[in-house]
């Protein structure tokens, strides 16, 4: 069991839309051998329709379940790789997903540097202390300066970084990367699109002149030198605790120097880590399995309503057909039919380790964040929410229906599509999204799936903030000062619904003692 949970890595891969993530995830199915042929995954990217309903995104979307987990065998390691939705407007799917992973690649465009969504994502990642490995892609063309590059990623992405490899110019005139971790050379000639020379030199030696030409030459030298002055030698224990983030340059679309990163990711990137639950942390060694619910995907298949819920085994051994306890319900369950995911195919398993990710049949019984063990009541600590960015009022356009509405609002909030408040002043309930696309998934799944119909009506609103205070007559104080714009989440933690940057800003100068949190996880 040891060997097993030692040569699990997984992971996700994570971007800007159009930095590379999907060529890069294809790139290392290749590698794993899972797929033969570049083209053959699907980007899931949405590409906005007019006439954009729900099964369209879907079809879009590409959610074929099977697309959310892939793994394979490379080098004696599994690997599993967690798919994320591109598309921004689903960007809480994404931060869910990371809550299940063990460490992350961060895909940045060489031309664009660091993006909105890429220092959101790695906000993420630096709540739960995930190591990060950065690959700058598209070298093939004109990007922007190395050194600015890595300077913009330390500020921007709050981290410190270490180049483990340097390329030789880039555009027109790039001609590879000198792997830094191997002391490789490895050379790129655009028409054969892939290394053609993986040569060992001294970079001291006439040799490298002779490969890449004097000046480039001279050129790298004094670029490793300043690589090696600036950027303390790489120690692989400071990568897995995140303090720093190892750098790779190269081109996804290329297959250019995505081996050197994979071959570099399976070595250094840590196998499952321990899982913090309520009651304590659970070690991936010990024998009685426990896992979580981490994303709950909607089957849109008219005939097969049910759901997949994704389960991460955090400890022992998951077995087919075993009697475990779903702790919130307090009820035994059983899974005859749990499904493991191969790049566009899925199978029914018999077993899986810590690491692994599995997909139950899910009728309605879970809610993200559900935990599953072997009969000990621990609660794995609660996923955050994040302060959606788009609110809306929603209203119940049949009244015949108002029942079904309450059950799809409630079970679509337990899925995680979206968040819930509810205004303590007028009982209004207001739904908060990261983006419009939301809305109309969950209008048109209300409709679908539980025969409601809603309605939505504006609300302005700019950030919804969790609240707590040691100073409960502040707290009291603010409440009442503040009763028009105070809501409950879905649990019943209180919320301040801001409706603009100033109101906020003013609150926090008015009541000191009161902390304003963006996302519920404090
Ligand atoms: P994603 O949105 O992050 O999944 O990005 P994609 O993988 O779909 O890539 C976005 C676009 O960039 C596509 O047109 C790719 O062909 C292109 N692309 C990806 N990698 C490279 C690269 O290394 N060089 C160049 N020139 N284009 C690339």
């Amino acid at each position: 069991m040891n060997n097993e949970i030692k040569r699990r890595r997984t992971f996700a891969i994570i971007s800007h839309p159009d930095a590379g993530k999907t060529t890069l995830t294809e790139k290392f199915l290749l590698f794993g051998g899972q797929i033969q042929v570049a083209g053959a995954v699907k980007s899931n990217k949405i590409k906005k329709t007019a006439t954009s309903d729900w099964m369209e995104i879907e079809k879009q979307r590409g959610i074929s379940v099977s697309t959310s987990v892939m793994e394979f065998d490379y080098e004696g390691y599994k690997v599993n790789i967690l798919d994320t939705p591109g598309h921004q407007d689903f960007a809480e799917d994404t931060f869910r997903t990371l809550t299940a992973v063990d460490s992350a690649i961060i895909v940045v465009d060489s031309a664009k540097g660091v993006e909105t969504q890429t220092r959101k994502l790695m906000n993420v990642c630096r709540m739960r202390n995930t190591p990060v490995i950065i690959f700058i892609n598209k070298m093939d063309r004109e990007g922007r300066d190395p050194f600015d590059l890595l300077d913009e990623l330390e500020q921007e992405l709050e981290i410190k970084v270490r180049p483990l490899s340097w390329p030789i110019n880039q555009g027109q005139k790039f001609k590879g990367v000198y792997n830094i971790y191997e002391n490789k050379l490895n050379l790129f000639t655009p028409d054969k699109q892939r290394v053609t020379e993986k040569i060992e030199v001294d970079i001291d030696s006439d040799e490298l002149d002779g490969k890449v030409g004097e000046s480039d030459a001279s050129k790298l030298r004094e670029d490793l030198e300043l690589v090696d002055g600036v950027y303390p030698g790489f120690k692989v224990e400071d990568y897995r605790s995140a303090e720093v983030a190892p750098v790779f340059f190269g081109s996804a679309l290329n297959n250019f120097g995505v081996q050197e990163l994979l071959d570099c990711f399976v070595e250094i990137a840590p196998s499952p880590k321990p899982t913090k639950a309520e009651e304590r942390t659970v070690e991936p060694e010990e024998a009685k399995f426990s896992g979580f619910i981490f994303k709950i995907t909607a089957n849109i298949d008219p005939n097969h309503r049910s759901c997949i819920a994704f389960c991460k085994v955090c400890s022992g051994k998951f077995v087919r057909n075993q009697p475990y306890l779903h702790v919130r319900l307090d009820k035994t369950v059983r899974f005859s039919s749990p499904t493991q995911f191969m790049a566009q195919r899925k199978s029914t398993i018999d077993e899986a380790y810590p690491g692994d990710i599995v997909g139950l049949p899910d009728n309605g019984i879970f809610k993200i964040g559900d935990t599953l063990t072997e009969g000990e009541k621990i609660h794995f600590r609660g996923l955050p929410s994040f302060s959606p960015e788009m609110f809306k009022y929603i209203e119940n356009a049949d009244p015949m229906k108002s029942k079904q509405l309450q059950k799809g609002i409630d079970q679509l909030m337990d899925e995680g599509v979206a968040q819930l408040f509810v205004n303590q002043f007028n009982g209004r309930k207001i739904i908060g999204t990261v983006g419009q696309l939301q809305f109309e998934v969950i209008q048109y799944r209300l409709e679908n799936e539980y025969n409601a119909k809603c309605r939505w009506e504006p609300v302005h609103l700019y950030k919804a903030c969790w609240i707590e205070s040691d100073n409960q007559a502040e707290l009291e104080n603010f409440k009442k000062r503040k009763y028009q714009y105070m809501a409950k989440d879905k649990d019943g933690r209180d919320v301040f619904l801001a409706d603009s940057g100033y109101v906020l800003s003013m609150a926090q100068e008015d009541f000191k003692d009161i902390r304003f949190h963006f996302t519920s996880e404090f």
